[in-house]
């Protein structure tokens, strides 16, 4: 395809496989409330297929655009900047291109904040203890989060316990590890508890958590948002907790992407969550 094929700026979203990115859908949405020229299209580009995509951005056929699953690691190697968090959580999910420099970041971690932000005001005052289960990809943007906002103990708990040792190592002193079953140790004391593992899609549960040893002041967010309200979601508002779902992550981790490209810093409104919302079917 030719840089013809679409109406400039061209921003894009690449992945294998790429049908199910709910991303087209946010940036063409802002796209059209705002008035503005431009393009946001998805790509399937195989992983054999990635420095070819990526010499089509440097060529200035795109502005820049999201990056998902598999490309989130491999691409950092043809950035020829990449902001230092981004290093960190060892994973980009948008490029900027500056004339014929390309700029990696990775924007979940502000996504995260945003929504929980958004949805649960204050809850970083004085945290002291937050409980992260899971130690995967998401867990490392939501660590990087954390520690920004300064809290004081991070407990990361994961099935494998092993996986989780390198989070430590790179997100330093503040960060505690264990496996799932040392959750009631930890849940009295936190004041967030945040579930990053794909427990929770498709409505499946964690098998023996003791969920009723959470203090009850904590606030509980789950970043799995297919169902917007998961099983932890559900025990948690049952027991008067404030929750936060993770759709908004999703939507708010688009915005520093679309003003990069597009010029116009975007909202994150009710309007674009029931789009969202009603195009998923949730
Ligand atoms: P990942 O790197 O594959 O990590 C998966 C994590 O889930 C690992 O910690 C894994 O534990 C744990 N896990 C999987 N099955 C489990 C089970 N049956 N019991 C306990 N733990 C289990 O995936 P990821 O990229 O971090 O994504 C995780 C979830 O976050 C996905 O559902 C994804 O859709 C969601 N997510 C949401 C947003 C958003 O914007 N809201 C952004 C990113 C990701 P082991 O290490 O033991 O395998």
């Amino acid at each position: 395809m030719t840089s013809s094929s679409f109406p400039s700026p061209a921003a894009f979203v690449i992945g294998h496989p790429i049908a199910h990115s709910k991303s087209p859908l946010i940036h063409g949405y802002w796209l059209e409330r705002y008035c503005l020229a431009g393009s946001y299209t998805a790509f399937d580009v195989a992983p054999a297929d990635l420095g070819d995509f990526i010499a089509r951005l440097r060529a200035a056929e795109f502005v820049g655009g999201n990056v998902t699953i598999p490309h989130k690691e491999a691409v950092m190697a043809h950035c020829d900047r990449i902001d230092p968090l981004a290093g960190t959580i060892g994973a980009v999910n948008t490029l900027v291109r500056r004339g014929e420099e390309i700029h990696g970041s990775n924007t979940d971690y502000l996504g995260f904040l945003a929504n929980l932000d958004a949805g649960a005001p204050g809850w970083d005052k004085n945290l002291k203890t937050a409980i992260v289960l899971g130690a995967g990809g998401a867990a490392r943007a939501v660590l990087a989060a954390l520690v920004a906002r300064k809290a004081e103990k991070i407990v990361v708990l994961n099935r494998t316990p092993d996986r989780a040792k390198a989070l430590a190592r790179d997100f330093g002193a503040s960060v505690d590890l264990g496996a799932l079953e040392h959750f009631a140790d930890f849940a009295p004391e936190a004041g967030l508890l945040v579930n990053t593992t794909s427990v929770g899609m498709g409505g499946t549960r964690f098998d023996g958590l003791p969920f009723d040893a959470l203090g009850q002041g904590a606030v509980v967010n789950d970043i799995v948002y297919t169902p917007l309200v998961t099983p932890l979601l559900a025990a948690a508002r049952a027991r008067g907790h404030v929750t936060v779902d993770g759709l908004g992550m999703l939507l708010h981790q688009a915005a520093p992407g679309f003003a990069a490209w597009f010029g116009k810093a975007p909202e994150v409104t009710e309007e674009l969550r029931a789009r969202i919302v009603a195009a998923m079917g949730l």
